[in-house]
């Protein structure tokens, strides 16, 4: 494909994402909760998870800001779908690696590849990586409650 219409491609997800966030329901009885924001750009994220059975069951998800960190916490969203925390934890470190590093993860980052050309804007890295911060918020408070066994979690 053409690098435009790459471009435009990569542009389209994006936006699509931005216009139609998925998992937008914010779940009632979120296993872990947490918030985060920007300050830079003034995006915000409230993310809540579901555990059930050692996976991510469920994910809500809401927020305001640029599209950029709106689309890439969407993208996020799904593709948390299902894994166990310590996949999403993984997951989280080779977003963040792809937008911040050189060095290329080892992991395969499907549909989330879209957002490669943000790198070339180093102000917008943050909007980027935004739902992938609270989300390993949201994990290392999911760590936390079960060491000390404050989290009940159905198997
Ligand atoms: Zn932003």
């Amino acid at each position: 494909m053409a690098g435009d219409a790459l471009d435009a491609l990569y542009q389209e997800t994006i936006l699509d994402h931005y216009q139609h966030p998925r998992n937008h329901a914010r779940l009632l009885d979120p296993t872990v909760a947490t918030e985060g924001h920007n300050p830079l750009c003034g995006d915000q994220l409230a993310l809540q998870l579901k555990l059930a059975g050692g996976h991510i069951a469920k994910v809500g998800l809401q927020g305001k800001g640029c599209a950029i960190s709106q689309a890439s916490a969407s993208m996020m969203s799904e593709a948390i779908q299902d894994q166990t925390p310590e996949e999403a934890e993984r997951l989280a470190g080779a977003f963040r690696q792809f937008m911040t590093s050189e060095e290329r993860p080892d992991e395969d980052l499907g549909t989330l590849a879209v957002l490669e050309g943000v790198r070339q804007f180093p102000t917008r890295i943050k909007c980027a990586t935004l739902g992938w911060m609270t989300l390993q918020e949201a994990l290392k408070e999911y760590r936390a409650g079960q060491r000390e066994g404050k989290l009940v979690v159905k198997e």
